[in-house]
C-alpha cells in the first residue's frame, strides 16, 4: 500500500502468503484435514463497495483467497463451495495440487486411533488468517482465510467463508474479522456485530470486547474450551482486538510501525 495499491490487493497478498505456507497446519494445504483425511479450505474477502465473494469446502487449491475475490469479482454470486468452487478455480486458471503435509497427516493418524470427536479451539491461536487494510483513499478491504477445525465432519463449515460472521467491512464505518470456534461466531454474526457497534460509536478495541462478552453470554457463560478472537480497524485507522481466552495475538503495522501485540481478554487460559 505504501507504494500506491490498494487495500483489496493488500489483503488478498497478504493472507497469500499464509496459504502457501506448507508449514502451516491451519491455513492452505498444509492444514490439519478432516476426520476422513481431507484437507478441505475456507476463505473470504469483501472490498469498500460491499462487493464481497467466497469459497468453502475446497479442495486441492494453494490459494482460496484468490478463488474468493475470482468468484466476487467474476461470477454474480457471493459464495461457491465443493466440487462447483473447484470446477469454477479450475476454470479460472488456478492448478490442482494434490499437496498434504506429513506433519498434519501423521496428527490426523494419531487422532484416528481415538477419533473423539470433540471440537476445540486450542490455545495456540493461528487457526485462522484474517487481515484488515485501510488504504491511502481511505478505502478497507478484508480477507479471511482458513482450513477450519482439524478433524472436522467432512462439509462442516465455520464462520470463515461466511460474510458477516468471519468477516464484514461498511466502508462508511470500518473492519472487522474473527478466528477460534466458528460456530460460536455465526451464532452472533460475529464480525458484523463488532462494525455494527463502530457504527454507534464503540472504538475498535471496545467493539471487540463487546461481541465476546455477548459471545460468552449467548453460551451462558460455557466458554470451556472456547476461543474466539476478533480484530477491528475504523476509518480513522484506529484498531482493536479482544478474545475470550488469553494467547492471542495480532500483527499491527502501519506507515511508522510494525508490531505484533498481545490481544487483551476475558479470562486466562
Ligand atoms: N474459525 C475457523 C473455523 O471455525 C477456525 C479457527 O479460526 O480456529 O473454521
Amino acid at each position: 500500500m505504501e507504494a500506491g495499491g490498494n487495500a483489496l490487493d493488500a489483503v488478498e497478498q497478504g493472507v497469500r502468503v499464509t496459504e502457501s505456507d506448507k508449514t502451516n497446519l491451519s491455513v492452505g494445504l498444509g492444514g490439519f484435514p478432516d476426520r476422513d483425511g481431507n484437507t478441505t479450505l475456507d476463505a473470504c474477502i469483501m472490498n469498500h463497495k460491499n462487493q464481497c465473494g467466497s469459497v468453502g469446502f475446497l479442495q486441492y487449491i494453494e490459494n482460496p483467497i484468490s478463488v474468493a475475490r475470482k468468484v466476487m469479482e467474476d461470477t454474480p454470486h457471493v459464495m461457491l463451495v465443493g466440487d462447483g468452487a473447484l470446477e469454477f478455480a479450475l476454470s479460472k486458471g488456478f492448478t490442482k495440487s494434490d499437496f498434504k503435509s506429513d506433519e498434519a497427516q501423521k496428527a490426523w493418524k494419531e487422532w484416528l486411533k481415538t477419533s473423539e470427536y470433540k471440537p476445540i479451539i486450542n490455545r495456540e491461536n493461528h487457526d485462522t488468517i484474517g487481515m484488515i487494510a485501510l488504504d491511502a483513499e481511505g478505502n478497507l478491504s478484508g480477507a479471511c482465510t482458513t482450513s477450519g477445525l482439524s478433524f472436522k465432519m467432512r462439509g462442516r463449515l465455520g464462520d470463515s467463508p461466511i460474510i458477516g460472521a468471519g468477516l464484514f467491512v461498511d466502508n462508511e464505518v470500518g473492519a472487522a474479522c474473527a478466528t477460534g470456534l466458528g460456530e460460536a461466531v455465526i451464532r452472533i454474526a460475529g464480525s458484523s456485530i463488532v462494525v455494527e457497534l463502530m457504527r454507534h460509536g464503540y472504538t475498535p478495541q471496545e467493539a471487540c470486547k463487546e461481541a465476546v462478552e455477548r459471545l460468552i453470554k449467548k453460551h451462558d457463560n460455557q466458554v470451556e474450551n472456547l476461543q474466539v478472537g476478533f480484530i477491528a480497524l475504523n476509518k480513522n485507522g484506529e484498531w482493536g482486538s479482544y478474545s475470550v481466552y488469553s494467547g492471542f495475538n495480532v500483527a499491527h503495522r502501519d506507515l511508522e510501525n510494525e508490531k505484533l501485540v498481545d490481544s487483551e481478554f476475558n479470562r486466562p487460559w
